[in-house]
């Protein structure tokens, strides 16, 4: 059995990988973060009984961290994926930004990951194997106005992976950072019909990702087999960049 803990479990992207690890490795054990919103998270649940289970997850609070981490190592005795994927936007023009849309922006996707990998690293220390998977965004590395917030904290999010990849290398611990383009989620229910038909002109392959798009890489990342990836920041974006 693999433990795996994916935050943001209830969202697009979070349960899509979810399932992704539950129809792809019969070895999975997964647990879904949640925090407000479960009924997708619910519905997983109730299609794999015993192998997916939910877990009240603020990922901006150190608390709620150790308390989700002790009671994944207690009742598996191991924990070996974390999928940081919790994360949100508001964007704003920096020039008129009110504090706490750029503070929230930065906690919810840059603290977060801080928090969380600071909370796996000693369990997985203990059994000599660990795998983190950071979600960052295309928007670290090709940001569109308006998203200072987030596409700092996305980027704090690669130099972070890529930090800490080193730190724990020799401890079987690799940390990797996924970089999504446009993936169909409500992350992207904002966009009128116009804006995505402009969006998908501008991706190579004019279409969005997929959720099992993602999450092949992510199963590929986790795996046994991929233990000299480490500290890699790869993008998923249908070429855009
Ligand atoms: P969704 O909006 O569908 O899901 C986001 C999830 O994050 C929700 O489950 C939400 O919980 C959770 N969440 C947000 N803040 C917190 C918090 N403080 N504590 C706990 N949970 C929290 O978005 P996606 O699934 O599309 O996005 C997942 C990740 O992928 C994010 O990090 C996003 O930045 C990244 N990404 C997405 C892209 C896309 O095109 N979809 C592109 C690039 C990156 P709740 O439901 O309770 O609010």
């Amino acid at each position: 059995m693999r433990s795996i803990l994916i935050t943001g479990g209830n969202g697009g992207l979070g349960s899509g990988i979810g399932r992704y690890f539950l129809e792809k490795d019969p070895e999975a054990k997964v647990w879904l973060g949640v925090r407000s919103n479960r009924s997708t998270a619910e519905a997983l649940e109730a299609e794999f009984p015993g192998r997916c289970a939910l877990i009240d997850l603020e990922v901006t609070s150190k608390e709620s961290w150790e308390t989700a981490v002790a009671t994944i190592t207690e009742t598996d005795g191991r924990l070996d994926v974390l999928v940081n994927n919790a994360g949100l936007h508001r964007d704003h023009l920096l020039a008129t930004m009110p504090d706490e849309v750029w503070s929230s922006v930065i906690s919810a996707n840059l603290d977060a990951v801080f928090l969380g990998c600071r909370a796996v690293i000693r369990p997985m220390m203990g059994q000599r194997f660990g795998r983190i998977i950071n979600i960052s965004s295309l928007s670290a590395i090709l940001p569109p106005l308006g998203q200072t917030n987030y596409a700092a904290a996305k980027a704090g999010v690669v130099a972070l992976t890529q930090t800490l990849a080193k730190e724990v290398a020799r401890a079987g611990i690799t940390v990797n950072a996924i970089l999504p383009g446009y993936i169909a989620t409500e992350a992207l229910a904002h966009m009128d019909e116009d804006a995505a038909k402009r969006a998908k002109a501008g991706i190579p392959m004019r279409r969005f990702g997929t959720p099992a798009e993602v999450a092949s890489a992510v199963l590929f990342l986790a795996c046994h087999d991929a233990g000299y990836v480490t500290g890699s920041a790869l993008k998923i974006d249908g070429g855009i960049f």
